[in-house]
């Protein structure tokens, strides 16, 4: 069962999240394996991608965005894109593409930056987006600042954090084919939305005593190893890190409100992105194969078109605007 936990450190400017993908993430893992046109992801990939959508869950949940959050990640190498989309509500789909030979590599500057030009984003794209507005993204690359290789997607969304929250964060991410987990802490901004044991954080500066309590916090996460992470349940991880501590437990997001996989692909966005390509090359695809199919990428569900659907596409697609190249997705 895929679950998230949110706590806050009492009397402290710290909170804290963890959340579990087990069938969820399993469920992604199993209709990529059923995909005869990709096969299985090879096992670095699945470490990776499980980490990313870990941590876009968490991302998701802890800015409150009204809209979807997505991750990702492009790469120079075998690795082109990893890509984690999270809805408000916590629905979330994955999706990875490699190209040539993957064996022997396990290293995430192997796999997405021999090349050093691999870079991760995080685009919010806004659920109403007004005339003209366009999705907010960050950048980071997948290296450190002096050019030295990063190997681990929690390092490359450490750096992320830091550049564009700028709050103290610590994440934890472990994933292999069953489990994919992640640990968020966090130092709360002196404007604290919560004012916790009487104390009032926005007037109390002195903020030697605050860093020393988020220090101690981070330190015991950091802590935390991919083995505890991704074998232990969350009571016992909580307790196994900060049993010293005082936490408020808020109702776990579990099942309907928790995270699930869900995939927003259907006919009519694939209708869309097919009248946006125009119509030659469907008719290309007609002539060459008799139809026109196109797989999603996140969920492996086939669309067909044959001649009748697409002259019937066509028919319908005077005037109208262009839809966007992922409209259908
Ligand atoms: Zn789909």
């Amino acid at each position: 069962m895929a679950e998230l936990h949110k706590f806050l450190f009492d009397g402290l400017p710290v909170r804290g999240m963890l959340v579990r993908l087990t069938d969820a993430w399993q469920t992604v893992l199993a209709r990529r394996s059923q995909n005869p046109q990709t096969g299985p992801y090879p096992e670095p990939i699945v470490s990776i991608l499980g980490e990313m959508a870990a941590a876009a869950v968490l991302f998701q949940s802890n800015i409150k965005f009204d809209g979807a959050l997505v991750l990702q990640l492009q790469g120079d190498g075998p690795l082109k894109l990893a890509v984690v989309e999270v809805q408000p509500d916590l629905r979330f789909r994955a999706t990875a593409k490699t190209v040539g030979a993957i064996e022997g590599l396990s290293r995430l500057s192997e796999l997405a930056n021999p090349g050093g030009t691999g870079r991760c984003a995080i685009t919010l794209d806004p659920a109403r987006r007004l005339p003209g507005q366009q999705p907010y993204q960050g950048l980071v690359p997948l290296h450190g600042d002096r050019g030295e290789p990063i190997e681990r997607v929690q390092e490359v969304l450490a750096h992320y954090m830091l550049q564009s929250e700028q709050l103290d964060t610590r994440l934890v991410l472990a994933a292999n084919d069953t489990v994919a987990a992640g640990l968020l802490i966090q130092r709360l901004p002196l404007q604290g939305e919560v004012n916790l044991a009487g104390r009032n954080l926005a007037q109390d500066e002195d903020q030697i005593g605050r860093n020393e309590d988020y220090n101690r916090i981070s330190l015991l996460a950091a802590s935390l190893t991919s083995e505890e992470l991704l074998t232990l349940g969350a009571e016992d991880i909580l307790h196994r890190l900060f049993w010293e501590e005082s936490l408020l437990r808020f109702e776990p997001l579990v099942q309907e409100q928790g995270p699930r996989f869900a995939c927003r692909c259907s006919r009519e966005r694939v209708s869309a992105m097919l009248k946006g390509l125009g119509r030659e090359e469907s008719d290309a695809a007609l002539a060459e194969r008799g139809n026109v199919e196109v797989g999603c990428d996140f969920c492996g569900q086939q669309y067909r078109f044959d001649a009748v659907d697409v002259a019937q596409l066509f028919a319908q697609a005077t005037g109208g605007s262009q839809p966007s190249p992922d409209a259908w997705q």
